[in-house]
């Protein structure tokens, strides 16, 4: 955390985090003019991002290297600009934050003249955070190689920001009981959208996908990368919905004595809070499928049609029984919104799956084990392994896998389906541990707590470079 103000050339003085007279009453209490706690703010909420990443994949997350060199930490400066805008840098692998004087189109919305600060706003951090902890898993997600690839990087950071909003308690009992639990009634989600959209000066595009009836040929004309975005956000969002339904079906006929119509009126506080327990926990389960798909993506030229099959292919890694139909509900949103795989054969389970490699790498590789080798290379990359060990690990896997690919004709012929890499640079960009998969009937929280999963799509991983 660096606070320097450029604007005023002012450092303001570090918040101690450990200060045992700040420890006694859980950190700083809020307040829009205190410096300080707006570091709190920015660092509670970018570990919060941080520690979702990480208990998704089962490991820890590494920064984009510097010239291929380790980043230790991801910098943040709260107050280093003065305009209405946020952003992480990829050059400065850190998280900057403006704040502007309010003109607000409605006066009542903020007080005219108010200072607004986006490092106060959860949504805008955790929006930044993701940026960059996608950059740190995949650097080519910057190549607009199609017009989904700049939306998807978006898209992904708004719904890091967003369910992870949603996964805060408060946040949801107050808004169940508001909608007396039909959350796509009160338009929940396009609330927030746009609070976040007021903190960094945009929310057309959000408030004009999500919550409004799907438009299969949108994704055909639209191309603006926050636009697109907002019909893939609008898509996991219809899921969650879908989700949460059938998490709180066994609840409303219980409310209901078995109508399905709650009478007039306040619902109990009972029924709120069972009702935002489920809402969180689809929530939670949501953000989790939607940060470990990450791990099923192509290097390269991704499009939303991949991201479906990755979050099917990852989740029924970790979950094979679906019994409460989260993958049909992903399956059924994306269809509504025009979104399909291009090679995929129908749009059900089995065919957006992606298929693990029809040879046996040990057959075409028998000098260097493949599997063996890069799996003793990469077992320090878990959740307390040491980060700079374990990106130096990742550096010599990366080389290995390399020379194994160069070093066998048969298996690089087979693995890019027919095309012969001699006649092509390619590059391993990154090897990720997996690991074996419980196929016994353990629960979704489970999975969540355990965080294990594994990568079956190999051939898909190595058939594409760059
Ligand atoms: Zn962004």
């Amino acid at each position: 955390m660096i606070d320097f103000d450029p604007a005023t050339g002012t450092y303001y003085k570090p918040v101690d985090l450990n200060d045992p007279y700040l420890l006694a009453q859980d950190g700083l209490p809020p307040s829009d003019g205190n410096p300080q706690f707006h570091q709190q703010m920015v660092y509670a909420v970018a570990m919060r991002t941080i520690r979702n990443f990480e208990s998704a994949l089962g490991r820890r997350a590494l920064w984009a290297p510097e010239n291929d060199q380790f980043v230790r930490q991801l910098r943040m400066y709260p107050h280093a600009l003065r305009e209405a805008n946020a952003y992480y840098s990829p050059q400065k692998k850190a998280l900057l934050f403006g704040y502007f004087q309010s003109s607000p189109a409605d006066p009542t919305e903020h007080l005219p003249g108010g200072i607004v600060f986006t490092c106060l706003s959860h949504d805008v951090i955790a929006h930044e955070t993701a940026h960059a902890l996608l950059d740190g898993m995949n650097r080519t997600l910057t190549e607009p190689s199609n017009p989904d690839v700049l939306a998807f990087h978006e898209a992904f950071a708004d719904i890091i920001a967003l369910f992870q909003h949603f996964s805060l308690p408060e946040v949801l009992r107050f808004e169940v009981a508001r909608t007396r639990g039909n959350l796509l009634h009160g338009n929940l989600l396009a609330q927030l959208a746009q609070e976040f959209g007021k903190a960094i000066g945009r929310t057309e595009a959000l408030r004009s996908a999500i919550g409004q009836t799907p438009k299969p040929e949108e994704i055909d004309q639209v191309t603006e990368p926050h636009q697109r975005g907002a019909i893939l956000i609008a898509a996991v969002f219809d899921a969650f919905l879908a989700i949460y339904r059938q998490r709180t079906a066994d609840l409303y006929r219980l409310a209901t004595g078995g109508t399905g119509k709650l009478p007039e009126g306040d619902i109990h506080p009972d029924l709120v809070t069972r009702l935002a327990r489920e809402a969180e926990k689809a929530s939670q389960h949501v953000l989790t499928m939607c940060i470990r798909a990450l791990d099923y993506l192509p290097p390269v030229d991704v499009t939303f049609g991949d991201y479906l099959r990755a979050l099917i292919s990852a989740d029924f890694d970790i979950m094979p029984d679906d019994s409460l139909g989260y993958r049909v509900a992903f399956m059924e949103a994306f269809r509504r919104r025009g979104i399909f795989p291009r090679e995929a054969r129908s749009l059900s389970e089995e065919s957006l799956r992606w298929e693990g490699p029809d040879i046996n790498i040990a057959d075409v590789a028998p000098q260097v084990y493949l599997g063996r080798d890069l799996s003793h290379q990469m077992r320090d990359w878990n959740m307390s392994g040491n980060r700079e060990v374990i990106f130096s690990q990742l550096q010599q896997a990366r080389g290995i896998a390399q020379n194994i690919i160069e070093s066998s004709r048969g298996y690089k012929e087979r693995i890019t389906v027919g095309l012969d890499l001699d006649r092509f640079p390619f590059e391993v960009s990154s090897i990720r541990p997996g690991g074996a998969v419980s196929h016994g009937c353990r629960g979704r929280d489970h999975a969540k707590a355990t965080g294990i999963h594994r990568q079956d799509h190999r051939r898909r991983a190595y058939g594409r470079w760059k």
